[in-house]
């Protein structure tokens, strides 16, 4: 909770770059605890990768990207180019010291270590929604149905065991559901589907851009600045960064919080700290017109694709492409989630579609770095959340608070420092 009026006076300036899904909560939350904050953005809030996620809130999927078989599966990554997981081959001379970091944290011990570094985050995921979503006013951003994976036959639900026990053995709720009351759940979904694991306490958006958007208006009328412009580079002082240099003139800073998703690489850098953080790009594709409705987001847990009801429409997700932050990007890979999904509601048109790419800020162990710097004590880490980083949001902002006003941090950070490579 932030601290009471009368302690909040003083709390002085500090400046947040980047108004993702994450720098948006670190800067409301900042706000909300009397500090002076600026949010920059080159672009508008939640318009980069935090606009075109699936919107799910998983509350109760401690699941790293990294898990055992990954060696196996590289090379039908390389040479299968619709799997729902794959390297670009031009890039991957530029990629190979990320794989082969990523490759290292699939063992089961690793895989296992991540994942109840990511369940720290994750048991606070709700409480941290609520408290901000509500000081913005924005519940009605958020629907509460839950999470429901589905499977073809008996099979295929066996083989998500493993992945639905490692839920379970860090305190998910994980119902398992049979054919007919999937056919309840979801009467439009085909009834090849005989198996599915409902997770009650997930939640989702129903418009991720709007939510951040809805957060930064909040953080606005409590008297933060937003300021639309490009960083080029960190002026740095005696203590630390005292200034960005931006597009449109510099901007001093007493504070800084890097939250810049995948381009808070280079930022990093600038400050002396290297974390490997790649773009694992991901594509939806929004079906504008549909008239199939379905009750909450549905995973398929077998062919890596959800599908959620969005405010603008049904929205199709996933995917996971490893190229370079500068490659064009390859909108097939949208367009090839149109069938499957035609497959999974068979009444689903799919005549009026609008594809999408961003980039999931990726760190080989899937766990994001939220700390203060080791080198400058002004400054401020919150980047590299991944395939959770609008799950990931309002905790981080939190503990970017907690952090700021000098608290012991409500979650232990150790598994999220930057040094930990
Ligand atoms: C297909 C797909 C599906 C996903 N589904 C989910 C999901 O269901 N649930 C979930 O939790 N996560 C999901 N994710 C991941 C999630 O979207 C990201 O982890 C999250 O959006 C990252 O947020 P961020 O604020 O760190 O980064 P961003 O949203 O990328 O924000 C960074 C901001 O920094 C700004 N910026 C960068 N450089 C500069 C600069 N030089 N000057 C000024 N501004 C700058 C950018 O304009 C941008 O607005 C998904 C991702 C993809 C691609």
């Amino acid at each position: 909770m932030p601290t009471d009026a009368s302690n909040r006076a003083g709390r002085g300036a500090i400046t947040v770059l980047g108004a993702g899904i994450v720098g948006t909560c670190c800067a409301l939350a900042l706000q909300r605890e009397g500090f002076s904050v600026t949010l920059i953005d080159r672009d508008t809030p939640g318009a980069g990768t935090s606009s075109g996620n699936a919107g799910l809130i998983q509350t109760g999927t401690p699941m790293p990207m990294a898990t055992p078989g990954m060696l196996r599966k590289v090379p039908a990554m390389l040479l299968d180019p619709k799997g729902s997981l794959v390297i670009r081959w031009r890039y991957l001379p530029r990629l190979l010291p990320w794989l082969w970091r990523f490759l290292r944290q699939s063992s089961a011990r690793r895989t296992e270590a991540n994942a109840r570094a990511q369940m720290r985050l994750l048991d606070h995921v709700g409480d941290a929604y609520r408290e901000l979503v509500r000081a913005a006013g924005a519940e009605d951003m958020l629907r509460h149905k839950g999470l429901l994976f589905v499977y073809r036959g008996a099979a295929d639900a066996r083989d998500a065991e493993w992945e639905m026990d490692m839920f379970r053995r860090h305190g998910v709720r994980v119902d398992a559901v049979g054919a007919d009351e999937l056919r309840q759940m979801e009467p439009a979904l085909n009834r090849d589907y005989t198996h599915g694991f409902h997770l009650p306490d997930c939640f989702y958006t129903v418009d991720p851009k709007h939510l951040a958007e809805r957060l930064a208006e909040a953080f606005e009328k409590m008297g933060g600045v937003f300021r639309k412009a490009e960083a080029t580079g960190i002026e740095m002082g005696e203590a630390g960064p005292r200034a960005l240099r931006t597009t449109s003139g510099t901007v001093p800073v007493e504070r800084l919080v890097l939250a810049a998703g995948v381009f808070s690489k280079k930022f990093a850098q600038e400050l002396g700290v290297s974390v490997p953080l790649e773009s694992a790009r991901g594509y939806h594709l929004m079906l504008l017109d549909e008239t199939v409705r379905i009750n909450g987001p549905v995973l398929d847990g077998k062919r890596h694709f959800a599908v959620t009801p969005m405010s603008g429409g049904l929205r199709l997700a996933g995917m996971v492409e490893l190229a370079s932050l500068d490659a064009a990007p390859n909108y097939e890979r949208a367009e090839m989630m149109l069938p499957l999904a035609q497959d999974m509601l068979p009444a689903l048109k799919g005549a009026k579609t609008r594809p999408w790419m961003g980039h999931r800020p990726m760190i080989p162990d899937s766990l994001p770095v939220i700390e203060r710097s080791r080198r400058h004590a002004n400054t401020y880490f919150a980047f590299g959340h991944g395939q959770l980083g609008l799950t990931l949001g309002a905790i981080t902002g939190l503990l970017i608070a907690d952090l700021a006003c000098g608290r012991e941090p409500r979650v232990d950070l150790t598994p999220y420092r930057s040094d930990r490579f």
